[in-house]
């Protein structure tokens, strides 16, 4: 019975002229806080991320924020705390942690963040009750993802101790590039390249992480190509690793064209070195044309936070070059190259600094 006039008064709550009238029903029944929980959310076209945070509350409120460094404050007039739970970690890049506490006037979530940010990097709004839906009435937090990432390198030679994220490009539902004359799949390729290097790196005592290890989709079957390659990234950032490898096999309609190439985003100079020298190692061991090394705004390159390169391998639409890809010994020998383009990229980026 309660329940049912909960809901009725929740509804006429929500429409504009019942809400100043009910107001002191309303007043007579404290705002409690009950739950609150935080997650993830990547946008599907943008790629861009934000941490959400989200309060339940047992009657509406007006919440406000304040911000101070890199603290970030919301204030809950009139709300008490049923939550046992007041603190715990947050997503530790995008925000640090969180504070429930008990103020003269109300409650307070205080967030802590790992740098200052703007007031346009953050967004405070309501979501009314929805009883139909089973929700009660939710104050929520939006805290954008840093456009710059806070890490800052510090590079020593070697291999040891490295964290290296290789990625196979395509699997699963996504053959990639399929050569004309023996219909040899990119994404068989560029997995065979991969575990190849794998074992080199490892072997050398670095910490490698692939982001698939067999034929399958990394976010899911028949994925847009945002959810697909932002899966990718995630895996380098989660793992904050030194370096992010994409490994491809290239394509073009003239099947006379062939040769190594290799890619990066932006203005990074260690992605830049990375480029280089991996380009320069993989062709000196493999003995392809070296058709140099290009920058190129590829969406897993603009989501990685480390240096990242894409190689382009060789080319499927090339018939030599597609038996070439095929043959494990030639795989072994781009495959120490990548070895050797890392290992030079860390010797060079500890002397040159950033
Ligand atoms: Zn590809």
């Amino acid at each position: 019975m309660f329940f049912r006039i909960t809901v009725f008064l929740l509804l006429v709550l929500s429409a504009p002229l019942g809400f100043s009238s009910l107001l002191p029903l309303c007043s007579a029944a404290p705002a409690q806080l009950t739950a609150n929980r935080f997650a993830i959310h990547t946008d599907a076209v943008s790629g861009d991320k934000k941490l959400r945070i989200v309060l339940d509350l047992t009657a509406p409120l007006e919440a406000t924020a304040n911000l101070s460094g890199q603290t970030l404050s919301i204030d809950l007039p009139g709300a008490s705390l049923s939550l046992a739970n007041r603190q715990g970690p947050l997503d530790g890049r995008i925000a640090l942690k969180q504070t429930l506490s008990t103020t003269p006037t109300g409650s307070r979530l205080t967030i802590t963040l790992p740098e200052a940010i703007e007031s346009g990097d953050f967004n405070l709004f309501t979501l009314p009750a929805n009883a139909a839906a089973g929700k009660p009435f939710r104050v929520v937090l939006d805290i954008n993802e840093p456009a710059q990432p806070a890490r800052s390198y510090q590079f020593t030679p070697g291999l040891k101790g490295k964290v290296i994220v290789l990625d196979p490009g395509h699997g699963g539902s996504d053959p990639g590039a399929i050569g004309p004359a023996a219909q040899v799949m990119e994404k068989d390729v560029t997995l065979a390249i991969s575990l190849k290097v794998k074992d080199l790196l490892t072997k050398a005592g670095s910490n490698v992480i692939l982001t698939r290890s067999d034929d399958r989709d990394v976010f899911g079957p028949n994925a847009s190509g945002a959810d697909e390659l932002g899966a990718r990234a995630a895996i380098g950032n989660r793992n904050n690793a030194d370096v992010f490898i994409d490994i491809h096999a290239n394509s073009f309609r003239d099947p006379s064209v062939g040769g190594t190439a290799t890619y990066y985003y932006g203005s990074s100079s260690y992605s830049r070195l990375l480029a280089q020298s991996v380009q320069s190692a993989v062709t000196a061991s493999d003995g392809l044309s070296d058709r140099g090394v290009y920058t190129a705004n590829f969406y897993v390159l603009r989501r990685t936070l480390m240096p990242a390169v894409l190689l382009e391998t060789a080319f499927l639409t090339n018939p030599s070059e597609e038996a070439l890809l095929n043959n494990p010994q030639f795989q072994q020998k781009v495959a120490q190259g990548i070895v050797n383009g890392i290992t030079n990229f860390f010797s060079q980026a500890a002397t040159t600094g950033r």
